[in-house]
């Protein structure tokens, strides 16, 4: 069986806590990996590489930062299908989809490629006489992240290039469910030129984020994974004096108002719902369908769903792969079978669904779930999985108000021909990212990503200007050279002549 480890200072590390998860091909059931967890000795080792690496790298020229970025691209690049491999054995997910995540989190790699740009200060002269003004950002020092299984590569290159390029250095704490493609970025990462100690990686759990929250050369902390645990990463980090954005959960509603364009509408709606197994952050989990389009909507997604081909993710026909774990696969069935009892009716039921030849893996087909209501547990949870919830509203104030009144604000999209209608809503939708006519509408890598309410806590979004800005701080130099005429003792408050 395959060992991951943990990757210190420039090299692979075996783990030596004596602990270790298992990683299974979701596609199988079968364990293939096993995964070593990082004692809080292994950790702070992690931390001791990355700090006695940041002064060196803090202080190399920016030509250098990013000639390294420059050779890291080129190598990401000529790495894509081993990393959508390593990504479709862990996760499930289908190659296609995978070489997607490679490429989404390639634009962050390019986006800090060009960092010089982005850490240029300002400066003014002259605001009194002979007295010039400079602001310029520095890095932070050791910053942790901690990533979810449901994006394994793009969720990790959400954070360390920009991390790095702004002059700090890393410590990476991956899901342990799909730990592989992170040890193969940072494999990359030193085969590009990047130093010792400036990229590491500690696999493990719960001990392993624990001691990074709250060790002293921690400086600031990027998370991204389930609300409880972002909000318990946002407490307990930030108790500890640390920097800190945690992002969360999401149940992301797609409102379709009466004048849309239905079979676009209902492509999208089973494209977001249903790709990667539902099991995105972004997916649309619940289509509002105002005014009186509902059942024609619902027929048309069932149409399309119907159609969907559900397979290994290794299989170039399979659309839809499987999910993470058996026990993930059980909890999302038990959504559609308490849908009925909740006054919803259940349009398509894929929990009896299995792939013939691989009966031990974690299938689940698709399924729809009309007429749900507010209150019901398939729309008050996040299932984050192959489920689509349909709500009915009579009108648009009605479908935004049930949005609002959502206790998260990641994405949401409005599909409508109606441009005053998708102003208006663009505006008055409480999310952190809105789509018109586009279901998972995922900022590119120059803008900010980042939800409301219990999606994010703190207040950094990721990526984009918001990540050079969590990624550093502020300093303000005030500079004078001295005149003869500007002698003599004043001891009256600084003000400005
Ligand atoms: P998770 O919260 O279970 O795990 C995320 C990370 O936290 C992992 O590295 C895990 O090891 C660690 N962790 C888990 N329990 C912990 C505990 N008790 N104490 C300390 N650390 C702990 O999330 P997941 O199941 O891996 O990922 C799916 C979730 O992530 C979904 O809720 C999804 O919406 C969310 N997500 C959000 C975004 C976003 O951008 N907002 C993006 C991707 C995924």
């Amino acid at each position: 069986m395959k060992t991951v480890n943990h990757w210190i200072d420039g090299k692979s590390v075996e783990g030596t806590s004596g602990t270790y998860g298992p990683v299974t091909d979701p596609a199988t059931g079968a364990r293939t990996t096993r995964v070593a967890f990082a004692s809080v000795e292994e950790v702070d080792a992690a931390v001791a590489a990355a700090k006695a690496a940041y002064g060196t790298w803090s202080t190399s020229s920016l030509a250098k930062r990013t000639a390294v970025l420059f050779a890291y691209r080129a190598l990401l690049d000529a790495h894509r299908e081993e990393l959508a491999r390593l990504i479709t054995a862990e996760h499930g997910k289908v190659h296609a989809d995978a070489l997607g995540e490679v490429a989404r989190g390639l634009e962050i790699v390019e986006l800090a490629c060009g960092i010089p740009e982005k850490l240029k200060g300002e400066l003014s002269t002259e605001v009194s006489s002979r007295v010039d003004v400079a602001a310029i950002r520095q890095p932070l020092g050791v910053v942790a992240g901690i990533t979810p299984f449901n994006f394994p590569a793009m969720v990790p290159m959400w954070m360390f290039p920009l991390a790095i390029a702004c002059g700090n250095t890393f410590v990476l704490k991956p899901s342990e469910k799909d730990p592989s493609p992170a040890i193969l970025l940072a494999e990359l990462a030193r085969r590009a030129g990047l130093p010792e100690g400036v990229l590491n990686v500690v696999n493990g759990d719960k001990v392993a984020v624990d001691r990074l929250l709250e060790h002293p050369d921690v400086a600031a902390v990027s998370f991204v994974g389930s609300t409880p645990i972002a909000r318990y990463i946002h407490t307990t980090a930030s108790a500890n004096g640390k920097r800190v954005q945690a992002l969360g959960g999401a149940k992301n509603h797609m409102l379709v108002l009466p004048d849309a364009d239905l079979d676009a509408a209902a492509d999208a709606a089973v494209s977001a719902a249903y790709g990667s197994a539902g099991e995105r952050c972004m997916a649309v989990s619940a289509v509002v369908a105002v005014g009186g389009i509902g059942d024609e909507l619902v027929a048309k997604i069932r149409e399309r769903a119907e159609k969907i081909k559900i397979g290994p993710g290794d299989d170039p026909a399979s659309e839809m792969g499987p999910l993470i774990t058996r026990a993930h696969r059980d909890k999302v069935a038990s959504y559609v079978h308490g849908a009925a009892a909740q006054g919803a009716e259940v349009v398509l039921d894929g929990t009896g669904f299995t792939v013939a030849g691989h009966e031990d893996g974690h299938w689940l087909g698709l399924s729809l779930l009309d007429k749900v209501s507010a209150d019901a547990d398939a729309y008050r949870d996040e299932i984050f999985g192959p489920v689509l919830c349909v709500l009915r509203a009579d009108s648009y104030e009605e479908a935004v108000e049930l949005i609002n009144s959502s206790p998260w604000g990641n994405g949401t999209a409005i599909f409508t021909r109606d441009g005053g209608a998708a102003r208006r809503f663009q505006l008055e939708v409480q999310a952190g990212m809105v789509g018109v006519n586009v279901p998972i509408p995922v900022p590119v890598g120059y803008h900010s990503f980042g939800g409301w309410k219990d999606s994010l806590f703190g207040d950094h979004h990721v990526y984009g200007n918001d990540g050079v800005h969590f990624y550093t701080r502020g300093k303000v130099i005030t500079t004078r050279w001295p005149d003869p005429e500007d002698r003599g003792v004043d001891l009256g408050f600084p003000s400005h002549r």
